[in-house]
């Protein structure tokens, strides 16, 4: 296994990952509250564990990745820096839209898995849905609050953060929130210990029937936000695992809670070595996000035909730990670059007859090799990746040497250019988007929509070969 350096937000350093158990990697990415379509600022961060993910297999690690669908508990007010109170979003949108908090869960967790899938994006072992977690939950509020870290007020169960200091440990790690020190400023609960507090375990209000609730030890009610993360993480990975991932804001608040909730819970520090947080996606300067009101949807770059790996390689143009600023230019721009590669990369398959290299032919094409390894190794360097690619692109080696480096850097990439082999120069647009199309139901499993894609691009005069290595299309 090839060295890897990682920006641990731990200790704000860029460290040398060393895992507990090597081959192996335990990471866990925190996913999406499933009650709205994603933006494509959440989808930067998805990229980024999936990049993480693809990074750590080409340097010889084994990644044994889960992340959670959180389908219940989590409440608007997240976003003040205190995740107990505001609404719940999930019962929110279920009101709005006239169901139930179920069907809305469902209806965005399918959503999400059929983006998810359009971005390329490696799958988790699973993907741990919280409502499926609630005995598991239960339980580790139960171990929490046995340990003398947890009291119980009207409307819950409440982790003690002074129980947890006194005892030596430190709160508030990885935030860079005064605030998570000091305590909100105004606290809307007075019945806490401490403004720090937060919930564990929330009651259902008097009177009120949510659709989501459950029986517990100590009253019905649903679990808090943060603890369905260590309960499933712990679950799958151990009490103490290798990595953890999520977008910056995660790190004022639900980490930290994660951190000392789990910590209590087990008495084992750290409970994650590396902690891994990706800056936003940004627009005009401001974090792109629904409650901001400037937010785009994965639909919204579809609907300006654009593939959804344009914006895959759109967030390579930026280092994962600085904030990229969206703009409709600049993706059009990543979508021109990407199908310049998917014609350049084709004509190189289409190149046959491989020669022995020459010494110094194959020394550079090492030299390639390890440059972008380098990048990838330096903090995931995406964007220096891109620009070893490109110089491959330009590099004097056989044609064929090319496309092998390509192929294989783009296990990390992503952009599947040696799927899409679409001689671009002759074949018609609206064939190109077809057989893009037909992939994508293939990868979907829709068979019977894939050959019914296929039928429509041979009445448009083409014919479509499968290859091993992927499609050609020929004229008819
Ligand atoms: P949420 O659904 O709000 O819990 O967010 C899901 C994930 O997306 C979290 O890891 C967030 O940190 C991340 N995220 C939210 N907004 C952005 C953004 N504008 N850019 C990048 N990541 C984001
Ligand atoms: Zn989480």
């Amino acid at each position: 296994m090839a060295d890897l350096y990682l920006t641990n937000s731990l200790t704000g350093k860029k460290e040398k990952f060393e895992a507990i158990n090597p081959p192996d990697v335990g990471i866990y990415t925190c996913g999406p509250t499933v009650y709205d379509y994603p933006t494509i600022g959440n989808w930067r961060t998805y990229t980024l564990s999936d990049v993480l993910l693809r990074v750590l297999k080409y340097l010889g690690y084994k990644p044994i990745f889960y992340m959670n669908l959180t389908d219940v508990g989590h409440f608007t007010g997240d976003n003040l820096g205190d995740a107990d109170i505001g609404e719940d979003r999930m019962e929110k949108a279920a009101k709005k839209q006239g169901k139930s908090a179920w069907d809305i869960a469902e209806f965005y967790i399918k959503d999400f898995l059929e983006s998810y899938e359009k971005l390329n994006l490696t799958r988790p072992e699973k993907f741990t849905r919280a409502t499926e977690y609630i005995k598991e939950q239960i339980e580790l509020v139960e171990k929490i609050h046995s340990k003398g870290y947890a009291y119980k007020i009207d409307d819950g169960i409440y982790f003690d953060v002074q129980a947890y200091e006194t005892a030596g440990n430190v709160y508030g790690e990885l935030s860079t929130l005064q605030k998570i020190k000091e305590g909100a400023r105004v606290e809307p609960n007075l019945q806490k210990k401490n403004p720090r507090d937060f919930a564990l375990w929330k009651f259902s209000p008097t009177g009120v029937k949510r659709h989501m609730e459950w029986d517990s030890p100590w009253g019905v009610g649903f679990p808090g936000w943060h603890i369905e993360c260590s309960a499933m993480s712990m679950k799958y990975l151990g009490e103490q695992f290798d990595i953890h991932a999520g977008g910056e804001d995660l790190k004022s608040t639900h980490h930290p809670n994660e951190v000392a909730q789990s910590e209590a819970a087990t008495g084992k520090h750290p409970f994650v070595r590396y902690w891994v947080h990706g800056a936003f996606l940004t627009v005009d300067g401001k974090r792109m996000g629904k409650s901001e009101g400037n937010a785009y949807t994965l639909y919204d770059v579809e609907a300006k035909n654009i593939d959804p790996l344009a914006l895959r390689y759109f967030y390579f143009s930026g280092h994962y730990k600085q904030q990229i600023n969206f703009t409709w230019d600049a993706l059009a721009a990543a979508q021109t670059s990407l199908n310049k590669l998917q014609g350049i990369v084709t004509d190189y398959r289409d190149s046959r007859g491989r020669t022995t290299l020459s010494v110094d032919k194959l020394a550079k094409v090492n030299f390639y090799r390890e440059k972008f390894e380098k990048a990838i190794a330096d903090d995931l360097n995406m964007p220096q990746a891109l620009s070893v690619f490109w110089e491959v692109v330009k590099a004097n080696i056989p044609d064929y040497d090319k496309y092998d480096l390509i192929e294989s850097f783009d296990q990390v990439l992503g952009l599947q250019l040696s799927k899409f082999t679409i001689s671009n120069s002759q074949i018609p647009k609206e064939v190109q988007e077809l057989v893009k199309q037909r992939e994508n139901s293939r990868r979907g499993r829709r068979y019977k929509e894939a050959d019914e894609i296929r039928r429509k691009i041979y009445d448009l005069g083409f014919k479509i070969e499968d290859l091993a290595r992927g499609v050609k299309v020929k004229k008819k």
